[in-house]
């Protein structure tokens, strides 16, 4: 059950993009349809959206986000005129073809490659590709059978593995492989434990563009997928904007801004810690700045581990937890739990040649040497409001007052 809920959590910027594939695949399911007043949205939709999705990706530096929007948006609008003009005809089967390969190959070959954002010189070669395929899928969009350049297009196109519709297994092919690679890149790592939301929804906007694909002879079907990959792209960028603006970067704990958010909305009964390594300044003058932010990250994961409460970055080395229905003295055992893991943890120092597997590494610093690892403390301070501090306010202060008296009487302690 608590694994169940772990998981759950750790897999919470994919329930947008599930969301809405579900939502539209019920919708269709069911036969609905929009009211004649508004049928107009089926394509202004996929219109709207997808061009907001290629300026937002531009304007957050996000280039993975960019080749699937431009690719989706791309790929409707060389498909969708002809798919209400002439959809069994040789040229809509041909774009079909063509789209169905080139936008699952775009967006895996971006997931394989590194985020570099949009205006550097690499990407340059992106939108080349992109103009390649567009020019290939115009001219694609006028074949005849009679064949032109000495391609019988006819017989071509009724291959087992071009053959559409629904989707060719060539693109079937191509958007497993790209799936594969969407999914790799978003499944959670030991430094990113949750699904990064532009991760997720690229994932998510390949799945939507395979079923518009797959149903590409129906014309509401493929506009409401195709409009479906908007909405999680888009999603999925506003998620990022959240995620920039409230967590933090280096140990993935919300940061500042959202434990003010918190601190508005607490009720009546809190209690609040604030915590702060030892001896920080010297640690990083010792042992350097990287190793330095390597102990924030074991300190931030330890408070991330208290399940009554949440654990913030307030600034540098400094935390805070909010213990939202607790009294001080409940939260002490945990925050003294919490302060005696810290220092009995003995971390080994990533030099170059330490293996990066996190299970080689914990092997090694089992056979290392005590003088070869490093350990920290931290001293806690944690208070309550009472008839002198009601609001939240005056009982963080009241924390940081007994942060520092844990501090005076020799640190490496909790204070109330
Ligand atoms: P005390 O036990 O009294 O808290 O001593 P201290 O040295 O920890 O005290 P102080 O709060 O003055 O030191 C904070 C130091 O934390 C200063 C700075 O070098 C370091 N620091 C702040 N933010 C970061 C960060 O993001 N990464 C790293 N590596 N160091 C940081
Ligand atoms: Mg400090
Ligand atoms: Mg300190």
């Amino acid at each position: 059950m608590k694994f169940l809920l772990e998981l759950l959590r750790d897999l919470r910027p994919t329930a947008a993009p599930a969301v809405i594939l579900v939502a539209f695949s019920l919708a269709l399911m069911a036969g609905f349809t929009l009211p004649d007043s508004l049928t107009g949205l089926r394509t202004l939709a996929p219109w709207t959206l997808l061009p907001a999705c290629v300026a937002m990706a531009v304007w957050f530096n996000r280039g993975r986000t960019l080749i699937a929007a431009l690719s989706v948006l791309a790929a409707y609008a060389a498909y969708s005129p002809m798919l209400y003009a002439a959809p069994s005809g040789l040229g809509a089967r041909a774009v079909l073809l063509a789209i169905a390969i080139l936008v699952p190959l775009n967006i895996g070959l971006a997931a394989a490659c590194a985020e570099r954002g949009v205006l550097r010189f690499q990407n340059y070669r992106w939108l080349l590709l992109v103009a390649a395929e567009v020019l290939l899928v115009s001219w694609l969009a006028g074949v005849r059978p009679e064949a032109i350049s000495g391609v019988a297009w006819g017989p071509l196109l009724d291959h087992w593995l071009f053959r559409s519709p629904p989707m060719p297994v060539a693109g079937r092919l191509m958007f497993a492989a790209a799936l594969a690679a969407t999914l790799i890149r978003a499944w959670p790592k030991p430094q990113a434990p949750m699904p990064m939301p532009l991760d997720a929804g690229n994932a998510g906007a390949l799945i939507a563009f395979f079923m518009a694909c797959e149903w590409a002879t129906s014309p509401g079907a493929f506009d409401a997928f195709m409009s479906a990959a908007g909405a999680i792209l888009l999603v999925s960028l506003l998620q990022e904007s959240h995620r920039l603006a409230f967590r933090d970067e280096l140990t993935g704990l919300p940061g500042r801004r959202a434990l003010e958010e918190r601190l508005r909305g607490l009720g009546e009964k809190f209690a609040i810690a604030m915590i702060d390594v030892d001896h920080f300044k010297r640690f990083n003058d010792t042992h350097g700045h990287n190793i330095g932010d390597q102990v924030l990250k074991l300190v931030a994961a330890r408070l991330a581990e208290i399940r009554s409460g949440t654990a913030y970055r307030y600034g540098g080395e400094e935390f805070a937890v909010i213990f939202p229905d607790c009294t001080a003295a409940e939260a002490t055992p945990h925050l003294e739990e919490i302060r005696a893991s810290i220092e009995h943890y003995h971390m080994a120092i990533r030099r170059p040649g330490r293996p990066r597997d996190p299970r080689e590494g914990t092997a090694l610093r089992d056979t290392q040497p005590p003088g070869e690892t490093l350990s920290v403390t931290v001293s806690i301070g944690v208070a309550e409001p009472d008839e002198r501090r009601t609001t939240p306010g005056p009982v963080l202060k009241a924390s940081d007052e007994a942060l520092y008296r844990a501090k005076q009487a020799g640190r490496n302690r909790v204070s109330a």
